[in-house]
């Protein structure tokens, strides 16, 4: 479903990403492991759009994507940060790029609904962020990406700003979500319990290369390396 072929994104001084090639699965869980600064968000950038590739291709549902802008290119993100407006209820918060993009108005009753029910925040929708909990506000940030209806879905990071036990629920919640209307999700985490409970894929990085990719039992019980080894948890 995303092909990545190749894909170099060097900044000044020599970071980045070298050489990336993945294969993503149609309706696969994807995530990107690795520790801070070895290349997690330059790749999902890469695949958003929002930082453009020095060379290599990536096609997206059979389509070059190479040089297409971020709006065009079937996608919704969701960040750590939930970048909610502090001024707007749940509901106008979530149906904000419907209104932007002059969709119908039944039809954003009919999406804002699905995506309230969905997300479990039935009643919550005349809320302002502010009176809503810490898990409350980052499935407000879901909602809003999937109300867009796009298949694919990237995460960087989506619960670094929650408490132990909320980030446990908020995990499940996601899978779930993702399970339900099938689409394809690549998530960003320096977590590896986080990684290992959510992938179908684990995509390990180092250093803006990958270091060894594949379902997490294969990672867990064949690490590559040192490297993969320590950083799943691998007994030695
Ligand atoms: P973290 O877990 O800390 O978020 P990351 O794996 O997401 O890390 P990236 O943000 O992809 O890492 O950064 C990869 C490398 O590229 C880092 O060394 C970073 O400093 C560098 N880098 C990223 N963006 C830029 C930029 N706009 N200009 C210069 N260097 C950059
Ligand atoms: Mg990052």
């Amino acid at each position: 479903f995303i092909e990545i072929h190749s894909v170099s994104r060097v900044f000044n001084g020599g970071n980045g990403v070298h050489d990336l090639s993945i294969d993503i699965p149609r309706g696969s869980f994807v995530v990107l492991l690795g520790p801070s600064g070895c290349g997690k968000s330059t790749t999902l950038r890469l695949i958003a759009g929002l930082e453009t590739a020095d060379q290599g291709t990536i096609r997206i549902d059979g389509k070059d994507v190479t040089n297409t802008p971020p709006s065009k290119r079937g996608l919704s993100m969701v960040f750590q940060s939930y970048a909610l407006f502090p001024h707007l209820s749940v509901a106008e918060n979530i149906i904000f790029g419907l209104k932007v993009r002059k969709t119908d108005k039944s039809e954003i009753k009919t999406r804002l609904a699905e995506a309230l029910s969905v997300t479990g925040l039935d009643g919550c929708e005349d809320r302002k962020p502010s009176e809503l909990s810490g898990g409350q506000r980052q499935r407000v940030a879901l909602a809003r990406a999937i109300v867009a209806g796009h298949p694919l879905c990237l995460m960087d990071e989506p619960l670094s700003n929650l408490d132990a036990k909320l980030r446990h629920a908020v995990r499940k919640d996601i899978r779930d979500l993702q399970q339900r209307l099938g689409i394809t999700v690549v998530y960003v985490t320096h977590d590896q319990t986080e990684a290992m409970s959510m992938a179908d894929i684990v995509i390990l990085m180092k250093d803006g290369r990958i270091e060894q990719a594949g379902d997490p039992a294969e990672l867990y019980l064949q690490p590559a390396t040192a490297f993969a080894a320590g950083f799943v948890g691998s007994p030695p």
